[in-house]
């Protein structure tokens, strides 16, 4: 399997953006301007408009996604939701270790290996988040941030497990910043996060997982990002929420696919 067989996969995050009429309203712009797609569209909306997004995108190709889970079943978590609770509204993604939750939350690669076991367990497909901060980069250990962060985060899960995974590859210093990797940049990071799932769980594995990039993607340098072999869709912040911005990145997508 490869990009010929993999299939693209765009998901916005809306992070704390958005109130339930403005959801609506979004989702049904997207419907109205979304051609058949070879795309996988998911929106990653605040918990509190999950219930609405579902509602409003109820038997369409757009798909609803949270932007966290906790890993405990249930118990004394305030201001946790768990992947049950997730489940239960028919929620079918979750975002895992977004570099805002890592940053200001202090999500680590454990609660993250925990929290994507337990999206896995209930049913709920992980977009699991990775990338390095600037400095790293600079100091040249991107690929070691990588590797750790996936060994850890994707610690004790099947091959089959991590094949069914999205991995978002989001170089920290590309996110909200309007500074964008290249797509050189893009393709050499996806490209390793691919070699280290094959020495984690081979080829097969490896051949099979979406790996998008994230890091200020939007209507004018999709296309070139997309393009490149590793790079299987996009994590879009700022520019999932205008519906014609997204849905040009939806359409570059479907054109290369
Ligand atoms: C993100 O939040 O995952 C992201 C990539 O944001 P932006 O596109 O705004 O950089």
């Amino acid at each position: 399997m490869n990009k010929a067989t993999r299939k693209a996969v765009i998901a916005g995050n809306w992070k704390m953006n958005n109130n339930r009429p403005q959801t609506k309203a979004l989702i049904a712009e997207l419907l109205a301007g979304l051609k058949t797609s070879a795309v996988d569209v998911i929106v990653g909306v605040p918990f509190t408009n999950l219930e609405t997004a579902l509602q409003a995108a109820a038997g369409t190709p757009v798909k609803v996604s949270a932007q966290n889970v906790h890993f405990a079943e249930s118990g004394a978590y305030t201001g946790e939701i768990s992947a049950a609770q997730l489940k239960e509204l028919g929620v079918p993604y979750a975002i895992i270790g977004h570099s805002e939750r890592r940053q200001y939350f202090g999500e680590t690669d454990q609660t993250v290996n925990l929290r994507t076991k337990a999206a896995l367990s209930a049913g709920i497909i992980p977009i699991v988040c990775v990338g390095e901060y600037l400095q790293e980069r600079q100091d040249d250990i991107t690929g070691e941030v990588l590797s750790r962060q996936l060994k850890l985060g994707l610690k004790g899960l099947t091959a089959d497990e991590v094949a069914g995974l999205i991995i978002a590859y989001e170089p920290v210093w590309a996110i909200g910043t309007g500074e964008t990797a290249t797509a050189e940049q893009a393709q050499e990071a996806c490209k390793l996060i691919r070699d280290v799932i094959v020495g984690l769980h081979g080829k097969a594995t490896a051949d099979s997982v979406v790996i998008q990039y994230g890091g200020s993607m939007n209507a004018k340098n999709a296309r070139e990002l997309l393009s490149k072999p590793d790079v299987d869709g996009g994590l879009i912040g700022g520019a999932s929420l205008k519906s014609a911005d997204f849905l040009s990145i939806i359409n570059d997508a479907n054109d290369l696919y």
